[in-house]
């Protein structure tokens, strides 16, 4: 007999004779045999029964306003575990909002997968207007790893698995399964049914570096004289910490985290380059990436920020092959998964391991030093209102002092300044706007983050970032998650003071000034509190963090504080003709 048809688990009248199943509940059935315990999504039509059911039978569903996110939730669920996150959605529109963050999983490497109710194939095939009509199979395919549709629900066991197996094994990303409407009351013998369903063995199985390549990467890493160690979210996600770690020290060679890599080893490491970034990307001439792509966030490998054409070897840890020269060259190509990579690049490396040349880690350590120096005159301002500055200062020192708090931070200076002053200490607690440097995955990656964890999160959020995804702060307050929201209210996008030259509308990038964001929160039971002052920035952060009460605080930042686009403004294009007002 299936588990979630014990009698006891479902309503009078809904129970059906014990030795029969049906889809929902081999979907559930499938999920839980896996060790999938948590789904996030939106109920309606055809999946609501399904989230009822997986509740009874003692998932934890999480519903949210939005399937986005939702979505974002699943995704980054699956970054913080290793399993794949699980978005549950209706048809057509609601699948379309997921889609979003399932192609936003797939770009950022984490495994996720999408279940979308849909309507009757035979009718959408034919296109005669089905309710929700829509091929969400063939839409889906192209922004995702791989995407599975079930028509009958004695494949739903092989499908979870193949799902599963397809979002965590070699590069993770998103899968998306569809199951159409008829699918869920579709019944079977519950004895078959249960021997339908597939426990995958070793999902993401360890996939060994080739010894040769092993020998080339550390032949090329054992000439260098100016070494670098770039540490991606892929090895964050890797979960190797302690060898990682290893590699780092007795190595020493000094590395620089990427975003979502900080904190896998503390930021206050005396070999983290964070603070020398410019200086060790321009004038390093061996540099190791770890689980991070040479894309747009690492200027593709070249120009400028790499200093003069062909002065650097690049050798490159990944699972994906094909990542390899992707951009540049790699001299030395190491695929495998980090943990296997990195073990056998320790073991290779031996006992006598010299440590770079000094000339380069002083320069390191000069360059640092002056930056760090800089920046603490900076973060020390207790004025109001606020800069960006002394408001993260009063942020910093509160994750200094609780390294296990988890910060979500999404935004454009608000990103931007935050990723360098704040000190990460733990591994996995930072999650921001990753690959696409998106706005929008505020709320869903925060209650993941609380809900998979169950340590505090801190979410540091631009008043236009929080805009994206502000309605979940009542998922927030319904599910009572240790939350504390903090909006840098600077009026607007970049910064609160343009205006419509004609003087008709306000600016497009301007919002309701002196707005009060702290009040969405109180509307659903939460508290809220609004803030000018670092000191009272810092008072209010702390008591919601002891209390671990949803709380948005709405931090008033000086609305001329802001530049355009933050640290990205080159990618901006801005017009030089520039028209009189009409
Ligand atoms: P960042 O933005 O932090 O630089 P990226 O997302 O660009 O990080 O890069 C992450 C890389 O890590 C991807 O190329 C992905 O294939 C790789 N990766 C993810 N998980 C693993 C793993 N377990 N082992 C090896 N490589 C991994
Ligand atoms: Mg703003």
């Amino acid at each position: 007999m299936s588990a979630a048809l014990a009698p006891s688990l479902v309503d009078d009248h809904s129970a059906v004779e014990p030795e029969i199943t049906d889809g929902f509940h081999l979907v559930i059935d499938a999920l839980k045999l896996n060790d999938i315990t948590t789904i996030y999504g939106v109920p309606g039509i055809p999946i609501t029964d399904l989230g009822r059911l997986a509740q009874a039978a003692g998932m934890r569903v999480i519903s949210f306003r939005h399937e986005q996110h939702a979505g974002n939730a699943a995704a980054i669920a699956g970054f913080l575990t290793q399993k794949p996150g699980i978005c549950l959605t209706v048809s057509a529109p609601g699948f379309l909002n997921g889609l979003t963050a399932l192609a936003n999983a797939t770009t950022n490497c984490f495994p996720m997968i999408l279940i979308s109710g849909s309507s009757e194939r035979e009718i959408v095939d034919l296109q005669q207007g089905d309710y929700e009509e829509m091929d969400q199979l063939a839409i889906a395919k192209p922004l995702c790893k791989a995407a599975f549709r079930v028509l009958h629900a004695a494949d739903i066991g092989i499908a979870v698995a193949r799902a599963i197996r397809a979002a965590v094994s070699g590069r993770p990303g998103g899968v998306y399964l569809d199951l159409p409407a008829k699918l869920f009351s579709q019944t079977m013998d519950a004895e078959a049914g249960a021997k339908s369903l597939v426990k995958v063995i070793d999902a993401a199985p360890a996939q060994l570096p080739a010894p040769d390549a092993v020998k080339r990467a550390l032949d090329v890493l054992r000439q260098a004289k100016r070494p670098l160690i770039v540490l991606g979210k892929g090895a964050a996600y890797a979960q190797a910490d302690d060898a990682i770690r290893d590699l780092v020290e007795r190595s020493g060679i000094p590395y620089v985290p990427m975003s979502m890599a900080k904190g896998l080893l503390p930021d206050t490491h005396a070999q983290s380059a964070g603070a020398a970034r410019s200086l060790v990307l321009k004038d390093a001439d061996v540099v190791l990436l770890v689980g991070a792509r040479l894309n747009w966030l690492l200027s593709h490998g070249k120009g400028k920020t790499w200093g003069a054409p062909g002065s650097k070897k690049f050798i490159q840890i990944d699972i994906e092959p094909r990542e390899m020269d992707s951009n540049v060259e790699i001299v030395a190509p190491v695929v495998g998964d980090i943990a296997s990579c990195v073990a056998a690049l320790l073991d290779g490396m031996g006992k006598d391991w010299a440590a770079p040349p000094a000339a380069w880690t002083d320069a390191i350590q000069a360059k640092r030093d002056e930056n760090l120096a800089k920046m603490a005159n900076k973060l020390r301002k207790n004025a109001a209102p606020m800069d960006f500055h002394g408001a993260l200062g009063a942020l910093k020192t509160i994750i200094a002092e609780r390294p296990d708090a988890i910060l979500v931070n999404e935004g454009a200076n608000t990103l931007d300044l935050a990723r360098g002053i704040i000190d990460m200490h733990k591994p996995r607690k930072r999650l921001d706007v990753g690959t696409w440097g998106i706005m929008g995955i505020g709320m869903g990656y925060a209650i993941a983050a609380a809900v998979e964890t169950g340590h505090p999160v801190l979410a540091v959020e631009g008043d236009s970032a929080f805009g994206f995804s502000g309605m979940e702060v009542e998922t927030i307050c319904r599910y009572e998650l240790p939350i504390c929201i903090v909006v840098f209210n600077n009026n607007g996008i970049y910064r609160g003071t343009d205006t419509d030259p004609t003087g008709r509308d306000p600016a497009t990038t301007v919002f309701v000034r002196d707005a009060r964001y702290d009040r969405m929160m109180e509307a659903f039971g939460g508290v809220g509190v609004s803030v000018t002052t670092p000191d009272e920035l810092s008072q209010a952060v702390n008591k919601a963090m002891d209390s671990g009460r949803p709380t948005l605080i709405n931090a008033v930042i000086d609305p001329q504080a802001g530049t355009e686009s933050g640290n990205i403004g080159s990618l901006n294009p801005q017009s030089t003709v520039r028209k009189k007002p009409a």
